[in-house]
């Protein structure tokens, strides 16, 4: 009888366990199982795969690698196109782009988000309801929850000798789902003390519209001209400028590049080059 009682008793042990322990795990790293660290590799692959990765102090890189944990975990990877598969390469430089920019900060900027599309290539996007031609896109970001993504662009990025310095696509659809948090795409995303909200239009509006004037003279600027189209796409077109050309923006446009250090709680001029 006594026997059977600490079998009993061991049993139940055993379950709370293993029930307590899931628990915490699901709590801490979100809806599935995680691995419990960092995998070594995953250093690897962010050295070989994302420039940016190098630039960063080393604090800030260990960081990284464990939100990038988080981010993989919590967030769904879906191959479109013709992928195979979102490979673990893959995801993880996804989710290292994205958490670039959640680095340093305590509130979560991603709660929205439940999944990340990726096309090998380019993906059409069907613009027929509105008389247009199919329009090729490398990156898009859904207010439903979604950022697409082109692999072929994500590996290029910081290689592409063509492309305008300070572009990062990933970067700038992840800036859309900050904007996109709790409304549309308008440019206003949530701001905490750092900077208040009259500042933060009064700054983003005067260089938007310099972008703008710009353009309409036919001068040359040094922002991506699709900034221009609207104030999403502007602030999300300034925050790829930030973090990929930070000590030009720095330069050329102080009064911008000091609320976004205050806003993104970052100073990546500082960082290595
Ligand atoms: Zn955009």
């Amino acid at each position: 009888m006594n026997e059977l009682l600490i079998l009993v008793i061991a049993l139940v042990a055993i379950c709370l366990f293993v029930v307590i322990g899931e628990r915490v795990r699901l709590k801490h790293w979100g809806k599935r199982p995680v691995p419990m660290f960092v995998p070594r590799h995953w250093r690897g692959i962010l050295e070989e795969k994302m420039p940016m990765f190098l630039r960063l102090p080393l604090d800030l890189q260990e960081e990284l690698l464990e939100r990038v944990l988080m981010f993989v975990e919590d967030k769904d990877f879906e191959a479109c196109g013709g992928l195979d598969r979102v490979t673990e390469e893959m995801q993880v430089v996804i989710a290292g782009y994205a958490q670039v920019l959640q680095l340093n900060k305590s509130r979560q900027f991603y709660a929205r988000l439940r999944s990340i599309l990726v096309y090998p290539d380019t993906f059409a996007v069907d613009d027929d309801d509105v008389g247009l031609e199919d329009d090729l896109r490398i990156g898009e970001s859904w207010g439903t929850g979604s950022v697409v993504l082109s692999w072929r662009a994500v590996e290029n990025i910081g290689r592409d000798e063509d492309e305008l310095n300070g572009k990062n696509v990933a970067i700038h659809e992840f800036a859309h789902q900050i904007d996109q948090e709790f409304s549309d795409a308008d440019g206003a995303p949530i701001l905490d003390a750092g900077v208040s909200y009259r500042e933060w239009a009064k700054v983003l509006r005067s260089n938007f519209e310099d972008l703008q004037k710009a353009i309409a003279n036919g001068e040359k600027n040094d922002l991506d001209e699709y900034g221009a189209e609207d104030a999403a796409e502007f602030f999300s077109v300034v925050t790829e400028a930030f973090y990929e050309d930070s000590v030009g923006l720095r330069e050329r446009r102080p009064e911008l590049y000091s609320v976004l250090c205050r806003f993104y709680k970052m100073d990546p001029a500082q960082w290595g080059r």
